[in-house]
């Protein structure tokens, strides 16, 4: 998709691309309008699932964007916002009972004219954010970044391109370089097996700076750095 979206950016367009096949945000998380903007001619059949949850519904080439139709075995409820998964048959796996996604959304009519419920993904919702499919609690990484007696604070900051940035605000005397930053990196992606999963394919989309302050209380900030 990468090089797709960078051979139309250069110009180049891609007449031979009648239909695009994509698995969930875990799969690739290019954004519905994009796709729309850059590939106007291509069908995109596309898969809306969460790696815990599995594959919740689908969408063709016909749905508005972020509008997802459930699988016949998934019952989705929107409660204050927020999507919660019924799995309604054992053969199914995993079996989920009200399964909080940690993602906003809301039922919607779609232009398709498909028949059945339509639901809107509007997002994580913080404090969790989406990093390459991932969905993951900033609340979670402060609090292994504090856990260390050499951070006296943190918070995590989400970029453009799905760039995260653990900022620590380090205690009093602790060493401020690129060793201790590398360390606390470590620690954390020891302890979260999801990140260190994104990390290890992607090292630039996680790093951990120091700050002399955090901007607010709040665990995650969305920023441009
Ligand atoms: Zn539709």
């Amino acid at each position: 998709m990468v090089r797709l979206l960078g051979a139309s950016t250069a110009g180049r367009p891609v007449p031979w691309l009648r239909t695009l096949l994509l698995g969930g945000a875990f799969h690739d998380t290019t954004e519905d309008g994009l796709l729309a903007s850059r590939f106007p001619y291509t069908d995109v059949w596309r898969l809306y699932g969460t790696p815990t949850a599995w594959v919740i519904g689908q969408r063709g080439p016909q749905c508005l964007a972020d509008v997802y139709h459930p699988l016949s075995h998934q019952h989705v409820e929107v409660a204050d916002g927020r999507l919660l998964v019924t799995t309604l048959t054992t053969s199914r796996f995993p079996p989920l009972i009200r399964y909080d996604t940690q993602e906003r959304g809301e039922f919607t009519h779609c232009a398709c004219g498909r028949p059945g419920p339509a639901v809107r993904v509007l997002g994580a919702r913080p404090p969790f954010f989406r990093l390459h499919g991932h969905t993951v609690s900033a609340r979670e990484l402060v609090d292994l970044a504090t856990a260390h007696e050499e951070v006296d604070g943190a918070q995590v900051a989400v970029g453009p391109d799905q760039r995260v940035q653990l900022r620590v605000r380090l205690a009093p005397g602790a060493a401020d370089d690129h060793h201790s930053h590398a360390w606390i990196r470590f620690r954390v992606l020891e302890s979260h097996l999801a990140l260190a999963a994104c990390a290890r394919e992607q090292p630039d989309a996680f790093e951990v700076i120091s700050v002399d302050e955090l901007s607010g209380p709040s665990a995650l900030v969305f920023e441009e750095f």
